[in-house]
């Protein structure tokens, strides 16, 4: 194929967040020449000299099994396990009403189904700095743009950075939460407020955490301790906006009382040891992933409670799905923005990514913030799931992304 003209682009990925640079990075593996796809952002971070000189990210992800495949394919598996992963091995999950370490907490092990490990924790930064260099190894063009129009006619979509034109046969919307490519192609959005933020900050624990993910639901709200490589752990503390707000500022040993609380002891004192960061916590879920040249994959389309840890792990799925439809197109030499095309990851993605975001919220309701019979009656039944080793697989296969309707990068 000859080279594009300045500016012009088989697909341009707006976003380079990890979930875009994935998208542009499987788009490779899928047929399309690296130099005729690029991700443009408002911000292109330059390259770190070595990924382990990144300075420390609070924001951390537990990516599952799927997401580790997603990424060997896309070539930037290799600097993620080296920078600061850590893989963890069980999750310890229990309510409130019972105690961490009785027979009624739910433990998910990871060797019970024959894997070496459930997922691994890793870093924002980490993550993005391993999927740029990769794009750039790849000779992925990174442009530094912040779009603010599209028009679409019959054969191109047109982005708009102030007076620099960029046009592509297909734009992906990879733009995050308040994704202004949804809003430009006419998505709309259907957007929910939990009324919790969550505190995210780096703690150490007295007792070790055994590359354990620990989970309490609390009555009003979720405490999560992702195990990290140090023997520190990163939490995730989903509460009510009002009393976040409040032990965002309290003074630190206030703070660390309260957390030691919430986990009911379950790895002795907790000692804060960052700063703490919120995220207020919205649900979002595109009405459309796509339209006329148009897609959206990750926040972009759907945002969810962090409770599961599957935010980003849905949007690598979206990257891996999307790449394999239009490998599919290219193999029939159609044009990777042909609407068959996107109307087939669009049928794909939305319903595997509202189950798992109904479901989620089901947790959040029940288990997490829950009064009345049902809650009552949910609350109860989660020990069961423990008793059953067909219902426990079942999770944990969930958990992992090794259910559903899987990309080829993930299997
Ligand atoms: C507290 C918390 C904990 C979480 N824990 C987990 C977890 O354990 N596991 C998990 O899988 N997920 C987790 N998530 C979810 C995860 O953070 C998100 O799903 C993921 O970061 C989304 O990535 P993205 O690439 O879609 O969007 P983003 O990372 O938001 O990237 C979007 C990019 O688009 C760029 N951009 C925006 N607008 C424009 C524009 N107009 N022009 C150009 N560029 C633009 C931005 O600069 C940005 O770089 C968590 C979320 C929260 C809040």
């Amino acid at each position: 194929m000859s080279a594009p003209p300045p500016g012009a682009f088989d697909v341009l990925v707006v976003g380079a967040g990890p979930i875009g640079l994935a998208t542009a990075l499987l788009l490779t593996r899928a047929g399309l020449a690296p130099a005729r796809i690029a991700v443009c952002d408002r911000k292109i971070p330059a390259p770190p000299a070595e990924l382990a000189a990144l300075p420390i990210d609070l924001r951390v992800f537990a990516l599952s099994r799927a997401s580790e495949k997603i990424l060997r394919a896309a070539g930037a598996w290799d600097d993620v396990a080296d920078t600061r992963a850590a893989p963890y091995e069980r999750m310890h999950v229990w309510h409130a009403d019972v105690p961490p370490h009785g027979g009624d907490a739910l433990v998910f092990d990871a060797a019970e189904i024959g894997e070496r490990d459930l997922g691994v924790i890793t870093e924002n930064a980490v993550l993005q700095a391993a999927l740029a260099r990769a794009a750039r190894r790849a000779g992925i063009p990174l442009l530094e743009a912040q779009i603010d129009s599209l028009s679409q006619d019959r054969r191109h979509a047109v982005l708009r950075a102030g007076d620099r034109e960029l046009r592509a046969s297909l734009v992906v919307g990879a733009d995050g939460a308040r994704s202004v490519i949804r809003e430009l192609a006419g998505l709309g959005a259907r957007r929910g407020d939990y009324g919790q933020t969550a505190l995210v900050a780096m703690v150490s624990t007295a007792r070790a955490h055994e590359h354990t993910a620990w989970q309490r639901f609390l009555g009003d709200g979720t405490l999560a301790f992702l195990p990290l490589r140090d023997g520190r752990s990163s939490i995730v503390w989903s509460l009510p906006t009002a009393r976040a707000e409040q032990l965002l500022v309290a003074p630190v040993e206030q703070f660390e009382r309260a957390l030691t609380a919430d986990l009911d002891g379950a790895l002795g004192a907790v000692r804060l040891e960052s700063e703490r960061v919120k995220f207020p916590l919205w649900r979002v879920s595109a009405q459309g992933y796509v339209t006329a040249r148009v897609a959206l994959v990750g926040d972009a389309a759907h945002v969810v409670h962090p409770l599961a840890g599957q935010g980003a792990n849905l949007g690598f799925l979206d990257a891996a799905a999307l790449a394999d439809v239009i490998a599919d197109g290219l193999r029939r030499r159609e044009d990777p923005g042909a609407h068959s095309l996107l109307r087939t990851y669009e049928r794909w993605r939305r319903s595997e990514n509202e189950l798992m975001s109904g479901a989620i919220d089901v947790f959040d309701r029940l288990l997490a913030r829950g009064s009345g019979k049902l809650a009552e009656f949910a609350q109860r039944g989660l020990p069961w799931v423990g008793k059953s080793p067909l219902v426990k697989r079942v999770f944990i296969e969930r958990a992992m992304g090794l259910a559903g309707e899987l990309p080829s990068a993930a299997r």
